[in-house]
This record gives structure tokens, sequence and C-alpha cells, in this order.
């Protein structure tokens, strides 16, 4: 009946990343490595996490017309995403530039791009993708009234989940439509304001589910997740791995769950083989490049 098992509605950037001995202050030039060219943004690494599990997935976002556009609808392709839905054009494709020193701190500056152009017009535009999709998951690195319209054209029967990164108030319109919310710590203390943050996750997903949403997750890091639905709240254990490198977990946690929510799954299954899709991607290097196959989750 559904074409699509998930849709991502969402950013994509060029993360261009240089390795250097000494981030550079105010006025000061460094030299560094060579630069290397990653597929990124939290739509792109969602699409591409749930294809690469199997998913039927298509993505809603906006690219430009240039070169970091081609690459990022390569790697689109080439995880199985359908790129039908990714529109080019209106301003350069989004940037993430990012420095890094040898201990790991990095600098970033990211430049939104066409990302900043993706309005609600095109979201009504994709009625059709919208119709065919059993789940549509967002995040907030595209114009935050483009994702309030996503949540007025759902179909009815259609499951919203949302990932509000970069962190920010949200309107109880959208907060309503989320099930889940799927929060890390610092964006549920954000979403909260510090005064209703408390110190457990269990006060913040308590905190979370009293602004609208119909259920709240909570992402732990190697602790695992939180899962709260109003009947109560069930940690969801990780799976123990050895960490290389934590980039887009979040990202591929969200988009498991998503996909594992429309199979069927309840909220806490889908949050443990969410978990092990995290504890994968963060076993190698990269956000899209660390993204594990349902044979590798398997074998985890
Ligand atoms: P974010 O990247 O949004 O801060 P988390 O760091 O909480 O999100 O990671 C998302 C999920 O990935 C976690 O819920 C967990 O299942 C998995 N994960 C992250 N880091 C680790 C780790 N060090 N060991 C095992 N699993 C991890």
């Amino acid at each position: 009946m559904y074409d699509y098992d998930l849709l991502v509605v969402g950013s994509a950037n060029a993360d261009l990343v240089i390795g250097v001995e000494r981030r550079p202050g105010a006025g000061e030039t460094v030299l560094g490595g060579d630069l290397s060219v990653h597929p990124g943004g939290k739509g792109a690494n969602q699409a591409v996490a749930a294809a690469r599990l199997g998913a039927r997935t298509a993505l809603l976002a906006r690219v430009g017309d240039d070169g970091h556009g081609r690459l990022l609808l390569d790697s689109l392709r080439s995880a199985g995403v359908d790129p039908a839905g990714v529109l080019a054009g209106g301003a350069p494709t989004g940037v993430a530039l990012i420095t890094v020193d040898p201990s790991g701190d990095n600098s970033i500056v990211v430049s939104p791009g066409a990302n900043g152009r993706l309005t609600p017009a095109d979201v009504r535009a994709a009625e059709g993708l919208l119709r065919a999709s059993r789940v549509v998951s967002a995040q907030l690195e595209i114009p935050l009234e483009t994702v309030e319209e996503v949540v007025r054209a759902l179909p009815s029967g259609t499951r919203f989940v949302l990932n509000p990164s970069p962190p920010r108030p949200l309107p109880a319109e959208v907060l309503a439509a989320c099930d889940p919310l799927i929060v890390n710590e610092h964006e549920a203390r954000v979403i909260l304001g510090e005064a209703g943050a408390g110190e457990e996750p269990e006060d913040w997903a308590r905190g979370l589910l009293a602004l609208g949403p119909r259920s709240v997750v909570v992402t732990l890091g190697a602790e695992g997740a939180l899962v709260y639905d109003g009947s109560g709240a069930t940690r969801v254990a990780s799976v123990k791995v050895d960490a290389v490198d934590t980039t887009g977990a979040g990202d591929a946690f969200t988009a498991a769950l998503a996909w594992r929510l429309g199979t069927g799954a309840s909220l806490a299954e889908a949050a443990g083989y969410a978990a092990r899709v995290g504890a994968a991607a963060v076993t190698k290097p990269g956000a899209q490049e660390s993204y594990p196959t349902a044979e590798e989750v398997r074998a985890l």
C-alpha cells in the first residue's frame, strides 16, 4: 500500500574536513593536512542509515546545482535512497567547514545554503511523497516553518518522528504530532528550559511528554536509551562496543527507530533495535560511511 517505509524531510550537507596541529585563532592562518569531503547533514544521514538497513526510503531535501550536490546525490543513490524528492538550486549546497586537532577537538562553521531554502511550498508540492510514506521523520537543520508544514500536511495514519536537532523551543502543533520526540540530554535541556530540566533522564522524559508529544525517547550514548510513552518509562540497553567515532550515531538511531515503528514494532522494541544500529555506527569513523547493513546489526 505504501511505496516508502520512511520519508525523511531534512538537510543535506557536504562536510569539508581538514586535520590541523592547532586550530587557528582570530587573524591567524595555519597549514593543515589534505582536505576530505564527506556526505552529511542530518536528513541525508537518516535517509542513508534507513536505506542501508533495507528500508524503502525517500528524502525530501534541497541541494545546490553544484558539485557538492552531485556528491550527495551519488551517496544517496548508492545507499539505495530514492532521490526523487531531492530538489536542486536556489543556493549553494549546505556546507560544514570542520577543522580537527590531534586531540579530536574541532571547530565547525555551517553554511545552511540550500537547506535554508527548503520551503513550506516545497512540502506542499511533495504531497505525493507524503501520501506514499508510512512514516515521516524530520530534524531542525531546515526552516522551522517547513517542519510545521510537514506536520500540517501529514496524511492521517502516517506516523511522525522528530529529532529536534539543533534544538530550539518548539510550537505546540509540532510537539503534538511527534510519536516519538527523540532527544539527547542537550536537546532535552534546551527544549525544557533549564528550570524544567531535572537531573535524571526520567525527569526529562516526563517533562517533555507534558509538552504534548505522544511519546518520548531520550538517547543516552553508551547507556542506550529511555523510552517513555505515558504508560511509564522503559530503559533500553545498547551493545558494548569499542567506540571509534560517535558522529552521526543519533541520526542512525532515529532512522532505525522510525523504520521499525512502521513495521509494527512497539516503541521499546524499535528503540532496542535502534540502539544496536547506533552502537554499530560508532565502531567506524564518519557518519554515512559508518552505517551498518541489517546483516551487520544481526552480527553485532
Ligand atoms: P547523539 O549523537 O544524538 O548525541 P547518542 O550519543 O545518545 O546520540 O547516540 C545514539 C545511540 O547510539 C545511543 O542511544 C546508543 O544506542 C548508541 N551509542 C552511542 N554511543 C555509543 C557507545 N559508545 N556505545 C554503544 N552504543 C552507543
